[in-house]
């Protein structure tokens, strides 16, 4: 499969070009908003071709799919253009500023027979496909909670336009929440119905939020924690999921790469669970490239990148409010 790159990120830079290269698919342009940004990138990169302007990819017809990886409010009008020029699409997370707006998107492809996905890595992972496992063969028993603890220490070189730019999509919630909504879906299998949400800006930067702790009701009577911060330097993370015959423990698997413990403990006693480790970005794409000919469905659809929008956008809404809040998926057709 031949890509094109929309956005000279760093997500691209450091797991995604060697994802889409590590199951044989091909990086044949990038583009970016400023020139020599795009040709450095694809200098550094190998990537033979860079530009400014979307038709560099858009009119390429050897160019199977893009790859958007732009900050948050552009991904809308490029997803939509590269739908339009018949490009398959993996897009970042938060697929968009609105579920209407991601709405938007997924119809387009939808009526355009074309595959779109949303890059949720974490249910790639096969530590969360190890406990969605554990869960849904009863293990546990019926799931009374589930606790995320998604706390990190945002890295200098990401603390731009995410702590400081809420018109490009910055803070917190779009950022981490938005993962974590999709965790809970993955793991539980079954939507948010509302929320009610606490938030704060430490400082670290201007005008968004850098964390959040929100609890959500399931529609069986489970209930869900979350919390989100960019500002913890030694946290670490993980998940606890509880049932009224177990509970999974799961440290360290809210992460980019393949690492992380898992212990169930139930009445017979206390197990470590193996897990896959295999990589979380290689596992998206090659779900996408199955998908593309014909063969299954990507990990996370754009179906499944509306709702995590959406559960997300309740969170910052009740945060804000001060008020319990109905998750609002859009009309679902
Ligand atoms: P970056 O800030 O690295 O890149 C986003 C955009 O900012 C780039 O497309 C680029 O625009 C511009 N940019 C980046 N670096 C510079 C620079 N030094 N100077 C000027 N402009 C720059 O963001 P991320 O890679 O962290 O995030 C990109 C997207 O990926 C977001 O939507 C984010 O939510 C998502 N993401 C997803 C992850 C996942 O695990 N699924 C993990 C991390 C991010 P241009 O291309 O126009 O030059």
């Amino acid at each position: 499969m031949r890509w094109g790159l929309i956005g000279a990120s760093t997500i691209a830079e450091q797991h995604m070009i060697a994802a889409l290269r590590h199951v044989g698919g091909e990086v044949a342009a990038v583009v970016s908003t400023t020139l020599a940004r795009a040709q450095d990138f694809a200098d550094k990169q190998g990537i033979p071709k860079a530009g400014t302007e979307l038709s560099l990819v858009l009119d390429d017809p050897s160019i199977d799919a893009v790859y958007i990886s732009s900050t948050n409010e552009k991904h809308r009008a490029q997803a939509l253009a590269a739908i339009a020029a018949g490009k398959h699409v993996l897009c970042e997370k938060p697929l968009a500023m609105t579920v209407a707006e991601a709405r938007d998107m997924v119809i387009a492809a939808e009526k355009a027979g074309l595959v779109f996905a949303t890059n949720h890595h974490l249910r790639c992972s096969g530590s969360h496909r190890a406990i969605r496992e554990l869960i849904a063969s009863g293990r546990i028993g019926r799931i009374l909670s589930l606790r995320m603890f998604h706390a990190v220490h945002l890295p200098e070189n990401l603390r731009g336009w995410r702590i400081n730019d809420a018109a490009a999509g910055g803070g917190v919630i779009p950022d981490i929440t938005v993962h974590d909504a999709d965790v809970a879906r993955f793991l539980l299998q079954e939507d948010p119905v509302n929320v009610v949400a606490q938030m704060s800006a430490s400082g670290m930067g201007q005008g968004v939020e850098d964390s959040a702790m929100s609890v959500w009701s399931m529609p069986s009577g489970a209930m869900v924690m979350s919390h989100e911060s960019f500002t913890h330097p030694f946290a670490g993370s993980g998940l606890e999921v509880h049932g009224t015959e177990g509970s999974i423990f799961a440290r360290g698997v809210m992460t980019q790469l393949p690492v992380g413990e898992i212990e169930l403990v139930t009445a017979a006693g206390r197990e470590i669970v193996p897990f896959s480790s295999h990589g979380l970005y290689v596992q998206a794409v090659q779900d996408f490239v199955s998908a593309v000919n014909g063969s299954g469905r990507p990990a996370a659809t754009g179906r499944d990148g509306v709702a995590s929008l959406a559960v997300a956008l309740a969170v910052r809404e009740a945060g804000r409010s001060g008020f319990r809040q109905v998750v609002d998926y859009g009309v679902r057709a």
